[in-house]
């Protein structure tokens, strides 16, 4: 996902407007407080002798959101949920059995939790299998580097590459020293900006390295934090460019090897991967639903993405917004708060190596989509939540400002313009709103596909507040008169 400059998100909760439902006011002052099924003695009716004009959607679910916020902080349920998750299975990497065992396991949990409709739906998952590998200096002086290969990588052959490298900072900078490319191995040593930014070099540092000469390419892991941690993720080659082995090290070992240059050393590295390509495998998408009690076939999905790399815990990325969008769904029906409208949580799988979850939902579902009202998406760490991400039209912005006034108590939470989410993003392509959660600070980035994206750097409290925050979003968009405009 992409990160939105913090001082964008404190701007935007002052200046939410006001969204008033006057036309069905009167015929429905109840909505959203009293729901079918059992009564509930915590909410009272509206006061049937005051004469109601006009109410504010948030005037109109306050009771409601605040009852979900209360439920939401109560106690530590998702958090212990999502240690046994993550401890049970571990990492869960498209093509593994932990990540099947790890969906059945979940199949079975979200069925004892009473939810509507739970199933999984198969969708083909690539297997990348990362091998041995391993990235050795040579010269100027024997060193292992922290190593390891991103997904989709090429491997090398059996006794490895070894050969000069070039430390490189930029694109323009590797197109300024080309010359000097030929038959190296392009180092880029490139800064964490952000997210979106930086990761281009993951992303397409082999292809413009193959371009220019080179037989490999190492990056400097996409992190704002150096702690001695290559980081993992995806990597892509571009059509009709010759495919060259691809990997991270840390940015401790990219600063060495930079500082070894600078000094007029040659720096010789043997690079060694057995990274390659098996065939496709079934996984599934995992779904639940607590069906809508009016307009059943109106949906508001709410999701994060099962699978994890094959290192730490995936705990989270994203098993913490599975967990939490899971919770939201188990609390609704926990308080019996069915809304208007379905809301379906999605569970995707494969989101790491080429996104076929998300892919594939989007196909299976295509005849829906047009009453797909919003699709909401928690991949960025269950941390402190800060703002929701928002694609869509303008009147749409405007009413998810007016829900997200609802969350003051635990924020400011605001809903800033642009993103969303990598699941959601086949979606809201084709006109479905979409919005993501985004937690505070780049502490995400710190342990993003790493080894050390582990359980215990979460805080119950911290995830609670996602939960609530998720919970009353999906509530209110589910339940409320109008569906929202795109
Ligand atoms: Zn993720």
């Amino acid at each position: 996902m992409r990160r939105t400059p913090s001082y964008v998100l404190s701007l935007l909760l002052l200046a939410a407007p006001t969204f008033s439902q006057q036309a069905d006011a009167v015929q429905d002052t109840t909505a959203g407080l009293v729901e079918t099924g059992l009564p509930d003695s915590t909410i009272s009716p509206p006061d049937s002798a005051a004469p109601v004009i006009s109410t504010s959607l948030a005037e109109r679910y306050r009771a409601n959101a605040n009852r979900l916020i209360q439920s939401a902080l109560a106690d530590s349920f998702a958090y212990r949920r999502l240690a046994v998750l993550v401890d049970t299975f571990g990492p869960r990497f498209a093509g593994t059995q932990s990540l099947e065992d790890a969906i059945d396991w979940i199949l079975a949990q979200m069925r004892s939790d009473n939810l509507e409709n739970v199933h999984g739906e198969t969708v083909m998952v690539p297997r990348w299998v990362r091998g041995e590998e391993s990235a050795e200096l040579l010269v100027p002086r024997k060193q292992m580097l922290d190593f390891i290969g991103l997904g989709g990588s090429v491997g090398t052959p059996r006794k490895g590459i070894t050969e000069r490298a070039l430390v490189v900072n930029s694109f323009s900078d590797l197109q300024a020293k080309a010359d000097q490319a030929r038959s190296r191995i392009v180092v880029y040593n490139v800064p964490f900006t952000n997210y979106g930014e930086t990761v281009n070099y993951r992303w397409a540092g082999a292809s413009e390295a193959a371009k220019v000469g080179a037989v490999a390419s190492l990056v400097r892991s996409v992190t704002p934090l150096a702690m001695a941690e290559p980081h993992t993720g995806s990597m892509g080659y571009e059509e009709g460019v010759r495919r060259i082995p691809h990997g991270a090290i840390t940015v401790e070992d990219a600063l060495l090897l930079q500082r070894m240059q600078d000094q007029g050393e040659d720096i010789v590295i043997r690079l060694k991967m057995g990274a390659h390509f098996r065939t496709d495998t079934p996984s599934r998408n995992v779904v639940a639903e607590i069906v809508g009690r009016e307009l059943p076939e109106e949906v508001v999905v709410i999701g994060g993405h099962i699978d994890s790399w094959d290192v730490g815990q995936g705990a989270m990325d994203d098993g913490g917004g599975c967990v939490a969008t899971w919770e939201v769904v188990r609390l609704l029906h926990q308080l019996n708060l069915r809304p208007r409208r379905t809301i379906r949580v999605v569970l995707w799988t494969n989101e790491e190596i080429g996104l076929s979850g998300g892919r594939t939902y989007k196909t299976e579902h295509e005849a829906e989509l047009e009453n797909h009202i919003l699709a909401i998406e928690s991949d960025y760490g269950v941390f402190k939540p800060e703002a929701f991400t928002f694609t869509g039209s303008p009147e749409a912005l405007g009413i998810l400002r007016e829900i997200a006034s609802l969350l003051e108590s635990i924020g400011p939470i605001s809903v800033v313009e642009g993103g969303g989410g990598a699941d959601i993003s086949p979606m809201t392509k084709v006109g479905v709103p979409g919005m993501g959660l985004n937690a505070s600070g780049d502490k995400y980035f710190w342990y993003h596909h790493t080894n050390a994206d582990t359980f215990d750097k979460l805080d119950p409290h911290e995830l609670n507040l996602c939960v609530a925050a998720l919970a009353v979003m999906a509530y209110v968009v589910a339940d409320m008169p109008d569906r929202l405009p795109r």
